[in-house]
């Protein structure tokens, strides 16, 4: 199993397969996607991710986040996750995607397997969303998720980045209380992160998500306590609800010490967190299938030099220049 030195296991990793994305959100890739000229590495190949995935079951990880840049850029992305769902022990294979073409992309999503995903849509405005990511694709996402629906897939959950005066009012709260009264899915707001790119983005929108927070016990939502493989978000739920509010608030003062992910970024650097300059490409131990062990002895020596915590509250933002190098 893999612990650090502050008693944290880590059951789950996020793995980045691209940095390329199609949208241009405002507070990650303003001006779209650029070729890191001083990086020509490529991105991680399928026999790759597939060795990778086999190691971290091995060593107890049961739940992999598929996500980017736009992970379903990738020509081969239900390649992988059929692999990733066929040939490893990996029990729960779930994605983070913008939903480009959710609509047409639902049946082969539900048909690759896929345990869960996450959906991101910053506003139920149609006009706000394209103002927030520069793409006009507002129906075609929520129809992706009627697909879904209609498919039978039950594990959806949406993320909107909270943004001061853009999609903070309570009637925004209002419009997404609606939402999930009649759908079965978790919506959850994410404080804006400042990275290494949007210092004046993050100086002119960040706001504390306290304020969603204040909504929720306003309206009487009540909150949940975490499974083992759960994702950074606090749960609130209502029984007149089909689905649940959430919210991830990575500035609060207890956020890391639940930490139970790492990450893997496109071109196989292990990152031991979102933030932070700690962590060490593991991409020469991905060439051959008998490289395992070492490749396992190696994952489990980085675990001494996980951090407490990102010290976002700081300023620190360490080597993340925008999360699509990261994966968010
Ligand atoms: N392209 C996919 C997407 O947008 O869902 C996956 C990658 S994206 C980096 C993953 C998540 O990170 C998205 O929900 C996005 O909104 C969030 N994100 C990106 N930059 C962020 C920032 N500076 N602060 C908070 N969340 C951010
Ligand atoms: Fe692309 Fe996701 Fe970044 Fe938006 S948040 S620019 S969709 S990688």
């Amino acid at each position: 199993m893999l612990k650090d030195s502050f008693g944290r296991t880590f059951p789950y990793i996020r793995m980045s397969i691209t940095d390329v994305c199609n949208f241009k959100c405002g507070y990650c890739l303003p001006n779209g996607y650029q070729v890191d000229k001083s990086d020509n590495r490529k991105f991680l190949h399928l026999d790759e991710i597939k060795r990778l995935a086999k190691c971290f079951s091995e060593l107890g990880v049961c739940k992999i986040r598929i996500t980017g840049g736009e992970p379903t850029v990738r020509k081969d992305f239900f390649e992988i996750i059929k692999v990733l769902k066929i040939e490893t022990e990996i029990k729960k294979v779930v994605i983070t995607t913008n939903g480009y073409h959710l609509d047409k992309k639902a049946k082969q999503l539900v048909d690759s397997g896929l345990n869960g995903i996450n959906i991101s849509i910053d506003s139920l405005d149609r006009e706000t969303f394209k103002n927030v990511t520069g793409h006009d694709r507002l129906p075609e996402i929520l129809q992706g998720i009627k697909n879904l629906q209609d498919l039978g897939f039950e594990n959806i959950k949406i993320n909107a980045v909270l943004l001061n005066g853009i999609n903070s009012s309570e009637k925004d709260f209002d419009k997404w209380s609606n939402f999930i009264e009649k759908n079965k899915v978790d919506f959850r707001y994410i404080e804006l992160m400042q990275t290494g790119d949007n210092l004046e983005y993050f100086k002119k929108y960040h706001v504390s998500s306290k304020i969603f927070k204040n909504y929720l016990n306003k309206n009487k939502w009540i909150y949940q306590t975490l499974g083992k493989d759960a994702g950074p978000s606090l749960n609130y739920i209502n029984p007149e609800y089909k689905g649940k509010f959430g919210i991830i608030a990575p500035y609060s003062k207890d956020f890391c010490k639940t930490c139970n992910r790492l990450r893997i970024t496109s071109r196989g650097d292990l990152r031991l967190c979102l933030f932070g300059n700690t962590g060490i490409s593991v991409r020469h131990l991905l060439q051959k299938d008998d490289q395992l062990s070492e490749l396992k002895d190696l994952i489990l020596k980085q675990m001494q030099y996980k951090k407490e915590s990102h010290y976002l509250e700081l300023g620190e933002t360490g080597s993340t220049k925008n999360l699509s190098k990261t994966g968010g």
